[in-house]
């Protein structure tokens, strides 16, 4: 079996000619192939007059073809995840059941891992299941029911993960083959299949919601269990730090020596309870910034030129950076093609914003976070008070509440006003899609000077690269705080365990080991795959 990279395609090309292309990579004739699979599709739109198909695709070729394409011709590698391959699978009677804190995708792949070797872990979840979740934050979106801190867009089945754009790539090394397991995995869940060739590949809210139940499903069969409404308020340690078990907030106490922290980046209280409890942890860079948002045919055009529209392409996604001096640079963050901007607060009494899409894409606004990098110098945090950088970030989404009227709604600006330091009063042909709505405003009442300055100074570059960014219509909803966790739990490198509290596995993007869906969803893995080593 050859891969063959680097083959290009028109858009709307047939498979005839996909296969006439493979067969002249390496020299033969379309009859001298026999198998093709497409291992990868992805759309190349750096030159906008000339948008095409990029592929990877594996071919069964005749004996003794001649490879005259080296640099894009080679054996297929196989990519299949071994780590498990020769440990042994766990006994329920005799081997001690490891506890996993989060159910968002860390959790849940840990989970997933830990239950398939047999070692029926016990998961506790603060949130809610899916369904019920669903209701709660789609009432509290559309105004019909209150805010709840336990049930949100960042608590609750599937974590932060569950409503959002569903996102799939990673920049994350996978010499493993993590990824691709995943990936089936979430196929095998009902995620779209197409996940398993797009370059780009995303799922979407709606579709998300069936995906993390189904998972949840499985680790049950598999022997698992899964406790949702219970939210883990201590970790017990003996005289060593050993760890020997968690307590619930309803009192229950529950043992184990091996435990993983996958809590996510919101989960405040839970960071406090583990720095009082002695769990080393440091203060790391974050970002924080705004929610922007654009017609999504400016984006597509600007994007796809005269191929805008046609059905395989989908809604354009974009992303930018751009460097802004030696310190800081402003970025796009979690970019959501044809998608809404969202209220993704933990915590009463605070606005905070980030972006979803359903698989479709076809809402009318594009949106990404607009970000400026927050350095720990910016919030003052020093060993001893290594979660400064959580009271900056409630800082600024109390003031975003306030400025917003203090009901929910978020603060927002065109973006002609930011340039000119100028309050929005009204809105134009860009409409604020965030629910549940927002207030015209001056982010610079609700924002550090450095970022909104920072905002300002990014917008022209960025504009070259992506005509129309500059939009003086477009919207900016405020604030973006939630990009990535500001605290790391810092873990030695080799056990993935707590520097200083054996059996305390942190993990995901709370931990500070991962950002994104598939990052977190690989960093679990590691962790129970480690967990499954250290009882052999
Ligand atoms: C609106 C939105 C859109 C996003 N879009 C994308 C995207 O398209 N692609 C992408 O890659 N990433 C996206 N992200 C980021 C992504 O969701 C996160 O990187 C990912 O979910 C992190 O996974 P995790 O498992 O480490 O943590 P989380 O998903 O945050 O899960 C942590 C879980 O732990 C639970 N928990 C916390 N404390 C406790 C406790 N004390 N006891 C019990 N349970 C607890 C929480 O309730 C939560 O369910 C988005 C995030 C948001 C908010």
């Amino acid at each position: 079996m050859l891969e063959i990279r680097e083959l290009t395609l028109p858009i709307g090309h047939t498979d005839a000619e996909l296969r006439q292309a493979a067969a002249a990579a390496i020299g033969t004739h379309p009859e001298g192939i026999g198998s093709l699979t497409i291992w990868k599709r992805a759309i190349d739109a750096r030159k906008r007059d000339r948008v095409s198909f990029n592929y990877t695709v594996h071919v069964d070729a005749e004996p003794g073809t001649t490879i005259r394409n080296k640099a894009h011709v080679g054996p297929a590698p196989d990519r299949i995840y071994r780590e498990l391959d020769g440990l042994r699978s766990g006994n329920r009677e005799k081997d001690a059941r490891p506890v996993i804190v989060g159910l968002g995708p860390c959790g849940l792949f840990a989970g997933l891992v830990l239950a398939r070797m047999g070692f029926a872990p016990r998961i506790f979840e603060r949130g809610k299941a899916a369904g019920p979740r669903a209701r709660d934050v789609t009432g509290f979106w559309r105004r019909g029911v209150e805010f709840n801190p336990e049930s949100n867009v960042q608590f609750g089945e599937g974590g932060a993960g569950t409503f959002s754009d569903g996102k799939l790539y990673t920049q994350t090394k996978d010499r493993e083959h993590r990824r691709p397991w995943i990936l089936h995995e979430l196929v095998a869940a009902g995620a779209p299949e197409d996940i398993l060739l797009k370059a780009r590949p995303h799922i979407g809210t709606d579709r998300l919601i069936k995906v993390v139940r189904h998972l949840r499903e499985e680790i049950i069969a598999l022997g698992g269990e899964v406790h949702f409404e219970s939210r883990v308020d201590a970790v017990l340690l003996d005289a060593n730090r050993q760890v020997q078990g968690i307590r619930l907030a309803n009192g229950d106490t529950i043992e184990t020596r091996n435990l993983v922290l996958a809590i996510g980046h919101s989960a405040r209280e839970t960071f406090s309870m583990i720095h009082a409890s002695g769990v080393f942890i440091e203060p790391k860079a974050f970002s924080i910034g705004v929610r922007i948002e654009h017609p999504q045919s400016m984006i597509d055009r600007a994007q796809y030129g005269r191929f805008t529209g046609l059905p395989e392409l989908g809604s354009a996604p974009y992303k930018f950076v751009q460097h802004l001096g030696a310190r800081r640079s402003a970025y796009s963050f979690c970019m959501c093609p044809g998608g809404l901007v969202v209220a993704s607060s933990s915590e009463p009494g605070g606005v905070v914003t980030n972006g979803m899409s359903s698989y479709a894409r076809a809402e009318a606004n594009a949106n990404s976070g607009f970000m400026i990098d927050v350095l720990p110098e910016d919030f003052c945090a020093t060993d001893a008070n290594p979660l400064a950088g959580i009271a900056f970030q409630r800082k600024w989404e109390k003031r975003a509440f306030e400025v917003g009227g203090g009901d929910y709604k978020a603060p927002a600006q065109k973006l002609g006003d930011l340039m000119r330091r100028k309050a929005s009063r009204n809105f134009g042909d860009v409409v604020p899609s965030y629910e549940p709505g927002v207030v015209p405003a001056n982010l610079d009442d609700c924002l550090p000077q450095f970022v909104t300055n920072s905002l300002r100074k990014a917008v022209s570059g960025v504009d070259k690269k992506l005509k129309g960014f500059a939009l003086p219509d477009a919207v900016v909803t405020g604030v973006e705080t939630r990009s990535s966790s500001p605290i790391r739990i810092t873990r030695d490198p080799a056990s993935l365990q707590s520097v200083n509290t054996p059996g305390l596995y942190p993990a995901g993007e709370g931990a500070g080991y991962a950002g994104g869906i598939i990052s977190a969803a690989i960093d679990g893995m590691r962790v129970a795959e480690q967990i499954v080593r250290s009882m052999q």
